[in-house]
């Protein structure tokens, strides 16, 4: 018996699972992976910065898996809207939903939605070329802008913005965002962590990164990263702060932009001018304590206001409800046991949408495998689908969705918006419009 399997969303998580199942001794496995957009790859397209482009190279494997014979890649296709999970539980044994953690968390303070203080998820999928967020516009004219977190989306969108022209022009950046970071009145940009420098959610190389941009001075304060931490540091963190303390002792070269990393402040409101755009915030100092194992941060009473012109609220992802499964609202996660969704029998989940928005891309791996063991192991007690010929369900996502994208209508975009990057010295130019990529596959100016 052929085990046919769907795997819903085409990010790390996806293709994980999908390549695990291809390497199952024992069973026969086809694989359809199912993308909402029509092209693939999810977060490694749209989430990865654009200037680390050899983080993005664990597509190379991606592409492999989906050339695979016994896979097929079918994008335009709403799982969920256009495609129901009924529809899919014809087809399949078994569906593996990877659709990831789409939107952001809320701070929950006054000010939070002036104008000029946006999510990061939002302006990260601006820039990376997501068509869902070409039509965000982001005021950059202004001189300061505040990153609130310090995980590695505040560095990333820190970084992006002090980038100098020649460097960003060399990334699949889109043109729009390129445009409009090198025409900013950019002067200093502020990572806020509401913690100390141990607690920081940054990893050491990303943040090493910070303190050689040729186009930013790195700024930190000495009195906020001279404390010791509460409990005894791990080589990682210890590594962290020697980073930290380092870049205090800096004299700044005079480059033109500021990059700064503050430590125990949160931020408490927001405040706006007349027109309603944000220009301030006011931030609480912290002091640290260790409660129920936990460092957390107490406000100590003192207030500080900072004048900002640009807001990006970078406290971490949240998923998104996916239909006809639970939903566990607080995590933003499917309530799953090691990616069994309870109480659905041949439901399984892989990546964020089952453990929550934590860990780099390769984290994914041993959690898609996981996933994909427990799936092996309700194989031989799934029930069989009424139709499980995969052409049945070719013809069920034909009807449903219409113009349906394969992994060769993709692989011809992928070539196009490489060559249209070659000669201009970029990765690729990215076709940022669904019409555009649905249609003649040739890369068009955002
Ligand atoms: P994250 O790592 O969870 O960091 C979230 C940050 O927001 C933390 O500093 C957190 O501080 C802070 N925060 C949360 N609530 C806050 C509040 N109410 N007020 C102030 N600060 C608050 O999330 P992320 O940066 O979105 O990254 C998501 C995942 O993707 C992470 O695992 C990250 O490593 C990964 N990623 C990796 C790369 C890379 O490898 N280059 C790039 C991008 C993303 P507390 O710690 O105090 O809660």
């Amino acid at each position: 018996m052929t085990l046919r399997i769907a795997v819903i969303g085409s990010g790390p998580a996806a293709f994980f699972a999908a390549d695990h199942l291809m390497h199952r001794d024992g069973l026969d496995i086809t694989v359809d992976i199912l993308e909402r957009l029509p092209v693939p790859y999810g977060l490694v397209r749209f989430g990865v910065a654009p200037d680390h482009q050899k983080i993005k190279s664990v597509i190379k494997g991606f592409a492999k898996t989906a050339a695979h014979e016994r896979v097929r890649f079918f994008g335009n296709v709403d799982v969920g809207r256009t495609v129901k999970l009924a529809d899919l539980q014809r087809h399949y044994h078994a569906v593996i939903f990877a659709t990831g953690a789409q939107t952001d968390r809320h701070l929950g303070i006054p000010g939070e939605d002036l104008m000029g203080s946006h999510p990061a998820t939002e302006f990260v999928a601006w820039y990376n070329g997501h068509p869902d967020f070409q039509h965000c516009t982001f005021d950059l004219s202004g001189k300061r802008v505040a990153v609130v977190g310090v995980g590695n989306v505040a560095v990333d969108i820190a970084r992006v913005l002090c980038r100098t022209q020649a460097e960003l022009a060399a990334t699949d950046i889109t043109d729009a965002a390129l445009e409009a970071i090198m025409a900013s009145g950019i002067e200093e940009v502020a990572m806020l962590g509401r913690r100390g420098p141990a607690e920081a959610a940054f990893t050491n190389p990303e943040v090493r990164e910070l303190g050689e941009l040729p186009g930013a001075d790195i700024i930190v304060r000495a009195d906020e990263v001279a404390d010791e931490p509460l409990t005894p540091p791990d080589r990682t963190t210890a590594k962290k702060l020697e980073i930290l303390r380092e870049f205090a002792q800096r004299a700044p070269e005079g480059k033109p932009k500021r990059l700064a990393i503050r430590f125990c402040v949160s931020p408490e409101a927001l405040i706006g001018d007349e027109t309603g755009h944000v220009r301030a915030m006011r931030v609480m100092r912290n002091r640290l304590e260790l409660k129920a194992g936990r460092i957390v941060a107490v406000p100590t009473g003192q207030v500080e206001e900072m004048p900002v012109d640009l807001v990006f609220r970078s406290v971490g992802y949240h998923g998104v409800a996916i239909a006809d499964l639970p939903f566990d609202e607080r995590s933003g996660t499917v309530p799953n046991h090691k990616g069994r969704v309870k109480g659905m029998v041949g439901c399984y989940v892989a990546g964020w949408i089952k453990r929550g928005p934590s860990g780099v891309i390769g984290t994914n791996k041993a959690d898609a495998s996981e996933t994909v063991e427990a799936v092996c192991a309700d194989a031989p007690t799934l029930p069989t689908p009424p139709a499980p010929d995969p052409a049945a369900a070719l013809a069920t996502l034909q009807a449903a969705c219409g113009q349906l994208v394969t992994w060769q209508d993709w692989e011809r975009l992928d070539a196009a918006e490489i060559a249209a990057g070659s000669p201009l010295g970029r990765p690729r130019v990215k076709v940022v419009r669904v019409a555009d990529m649905l249609g003649s596959g040739a890369p068009s100016a955002p």
